[in-house]
């Protein structure tokens, strides 16, 4: 049966009107441009091409000032500096990792901080975003989860991650200049803080933006979204924002899972399964991945192994497996699995065919690694109890 009232948090909205009253051009759609242009009195025959003018001094060149908008006439320059700004999130603080992987700590509206990694590798560059601070799931072994402070990112504030970085890494194009193929920033991964699926409308405009050809213009096979398993909004993915998926699976049982994702109390092993199996972007080239955290005697054993390549089996799902070591954190109630349990996993999922990357921990130094991320504002106005009634969510 389909669930009536899906867990949702739309805990608190954001107003796009800055105190000054100017509005930030970043994070709006093409569409919702055009209307702010013209509403700031954008002749209607010129919005679209003004729209395009704009977009790609803000996208392509990552231009921030109206000033350099250098092929509009001076006053429509002037009109826009009166009516917008072209806003980033602040960083606050910036930690370089021995192995070159960057972690930020970034400010949005209201104060509060949310965490950006960048990972260098030899073939790409890729960077993992937060479409949330906090999380009002509180699967058990993230550090996340356990971060009372929970509120939906904006569209602009998911985007501005990847205009932040790219302004960290110098990567914007210099007119003129040949373009460099090899981007440092090449792939985004939803899988910083948050639950994207849980704020989909602004995680879909912004890697709308963010895939645009005339801008940031990443390839919807370069982004992939991370979800701990809200089901009713899979399908969605697949047809509003087309990027690729992942699946927090971390368990074979639904015991276990209830435990460990407890979102699972909601949408079960077997319910996720027959959605992935739909998705209907999966294919052997564009295959789902699915993770799996490795904790010490809760989910690492060869049944478990079997198990999980039997769901993959019996629903068919293009599938890979990337196995990810538990990072633990203060407090954290469970202990890594041991490289050989580990391997012996990977092992038994290789043999029955199938991709099994025992995922490399970066940034370890400098809490940077999948899982431990949680801002140092603890200020909560809200504790999740009070959110979850706000939302009118049934638990269990
Ligand atoms: N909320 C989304 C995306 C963010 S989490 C989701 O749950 O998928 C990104 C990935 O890191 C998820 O697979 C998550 O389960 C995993 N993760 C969380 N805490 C971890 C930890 N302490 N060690 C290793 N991986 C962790
Ligand atoms: Fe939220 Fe994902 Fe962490 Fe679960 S693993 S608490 S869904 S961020």
């Amino acid at each position: 049966m389909e669930p009536t009232s899906p867990i949702t948090q739309d805990v608190m909205t954001i107003p796009r009107k800055l105190p000054e009253g100017k509005q930030n051009l970043v994070g709006l759609t093409r569409a919702q441009m055009k209307d702010a242009l013209l509403a700031a009195g954008t002749k209607e025959k010129q919005a679209k091409m003004r729209v395009n003018q704009v977009w790609q001094w803000i996208y392509h060149w990552g231009v921030r000032d109206f000033a350099d908008m250098t092929n509009l006439a001076k006053d429509y320059r002037a009109l826009l500096a009166e009516n917008f700004v072209i806003e980033l999130p602040e960083v606050v603080q910036k930690l370089v990792s021995e192995d070159g992987t960057r972690k930020y700590l970034v400010k949005i509206a209201g104060g509060h901080e949310v965490e950006v990694v960048y990972i260098p590798e030899e073939d790409r560059g890729t960077l993992c975003i937060s479409s949330q601070v906090g999380c009002t799931l509180t699967c058990s072994f993230c550090h996340t989860g356990t971060q009372k402070l929970v509120r939906n990112l904006t569209a602009a504030e998911i985007v501005g991650q990847i205009m932040m970085a790219r302004d960290d890494l110098e990567e914007w194009p210099v007119p003129g200049e040949p373009k460099d193929e090899t981007r440092l920033l090449s792939n985004i991964v939803l899988m910083g803080m948050g639950e994207p699926l849980y704020n989909f409308d602004n995680v879909r405009d912004a890697m709308k933006i963010a895939m645009d050809p005339e801008g940031i213009s990443l390839s919807r096979r370069r982004i992939t979204l991370s979800t701990s398993g809200v089901v009713p909004e899979i399908a969605r993915t697949a047809q509003e924002i087309g990027c690729l998926l992942a699946i927090s699976f971390h368990a074979t049982t639904d015991e276990t899972r209830d435990v460990l994702v407890p979102i699972n109390k909601r949408w079960k092993i077997e319910e996720l399964l027959q959605a992935l199996a739909a998705y209907p972007k999966a294919s052997n080239s564009e295959r789902i991945t699915f993770e799996y955290v490795m904790l010490a005697g809760v989910n690492d054993s060869d049944e478990d192994a079997h198990r999980l390549i039997d769901h993959i089996k019996r629903h068919n799902i293009p599938a890979k497996i990337n196995l990810i070591p538990f990072n633990e954190w203060p407090g954290s109630p469970y202990k890594r699995s041991s490289n050989n349990r580990i391997r012996a996993f990977a092992n038994i999922i290789y043999q029955a065919g199938y991709a099994s990357p025992i995922r490399k921990t970066r940034g370890d130094d400098i809490m940077a690694a999948c899982g431990q991320l949680k801002s140092a504002t603890e200020r909560a106005r809200k504790s999740r109890k009070q959110i979850e009634a706000e939302a009118g969510v049934a638990q269990g």
